[in-house]
């Protein structure tokens, strides 16, 4: 595993670090209202990795876990409550948080239940009206 393809992250406090390593699976914004809700804020940014690229390297027994649904395991430090990443065992794929990974280069592709927004972003990036077709949604595009 090489060291200039791992990045660092860490919850709020720094009582939880992550790494990734490789390259992500696919990275954009989420508009739905449950990544709203839960992060209490207009959009979510995401990173997805294959469950295999995320480790979490300090303080595992501070991360608390929380599934609404069988699709999606929040997780955060229970020190501080800052928001870590979310497990889609459906989809095979962790979703990091932008926020939780500062280093690392951030490159969104797309935007996520764009029908759900609460905050057009006219960026010119594809808006999804919910989720592409090969992660099981409708594959149509909205306009910004
Ligand atoms: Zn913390
Ligand atoms: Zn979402």
């Amino acid at each position: 595993m090489s060291n200039e393809n791992t990045h660092h992250g860490r919850c709020f406090c720094g009582a939880v670090e992550v790494t990734v390593s490789g390259e992500p699976a696919g990275m954009g914004y989420c508009h739905c209202d449950s990544c709203r809700h839960w992060s209490a804020s207009p959009v979510n940014a995401f990173t997805l990795w294959r469950p295999e690229a995320v480790r979490v390297t300090r303080g595992p027994e501070h991360v608390g876990t929380f599934n609404r649904t069988p699709h999606s395991f929040r997780k955060w430090c229970t020190a501080c409550g800052g928001h870590l990443f979310t497990e889609h065992p459906g989809l095979g794929l962790v979703d990091v948080y932008a926020a939780t990974i500062p280093q690392f280069p951030f490159r969104p592709g797309l935007h996520v239940n764009y029908q759900e927004t609460k905050l057009r972003m006219q960026d010119g990036l594809p808006k999804m009206k919910d989720m592409p077709r090969e992660m099981g949604g409708s594959g149509i595009t909205l306009p910004e």
